[in-house]
């Protein structure tokens, strides 16, 4: 992907994606900035004044959760757990799936992963797998990433909710 494309030539993003860009290809910095011609400098103070926005922030900011809920006890605004490989999707939170498929829940840890005592430190409790959503989401519609292909930002984004539902 060619973040460069989304910022203007003369902004300061562009002058430091692009500085970035020089330097992990071995090359030296050519642009200029505020009427800063020395390219050194003029990276520096693009570096100042840049502001990039963080993806994983803006991951599913403007997607309808309402259906992202625990099916046994409603529990919302935490991380859920989904059944590996089915079309019939319940989602479940932290407590209900480790009651379901019989894990000990006190061993989970704040990113959703629980010590198996054969597999080491994961994320899938018995044959439920992380539920994230795809952009696309809305109450009727609702489709996740197939467990092995969730790309970053939805990793993040689930990270980020509490492992354990309030009670
Ligand atoms: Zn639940």
């Amino acid at each position: 992907m060619n973040r460069l494309k989304k910022y203007p030539a003369d902004s300061a993003e562009f002058v430091v994606l692009h500085g970035e860009r020089q330097q992990k290809r071995n090359r030296g910095l050519s642009m200029s900035f505020l009427g800063q011609k020395n390219p050194q400098k003029a990276f520096r103070l693009a570096k100042r004044l840049a502001v990039f926005p963080k993806i994983d922030d803006i991951y599913l900011k403007d997607v309808d959760l309402s259906g992202y809920i625990c099916s046994v006890c409603d529990a919302q605004n935490c991380k859920l757990w989904r059944p590996y490989q089915t079309f019939e999707i319940s989602l479940m939170c932290a407590k209900c799936a480790c009651i379901d498929q019989k894990k000990d829940i006190s061993k989970m840890d704040v990113d959703g992963k629980i010590n198996d005592d054969t597999m080491g430190k994961i994320d899938q409790i018995g044959w439920y797998v992380p539920a994230v959503p795809t952009e696309d989401y809305t109450s009727e519609y609702r489709s996740y990433w197939g467990y092995s292909a969730v790309p970053g930002p939805g990793v993040d984004w689930w990270k980020k909710l509490p492992t354990f539902p309030k009670d």
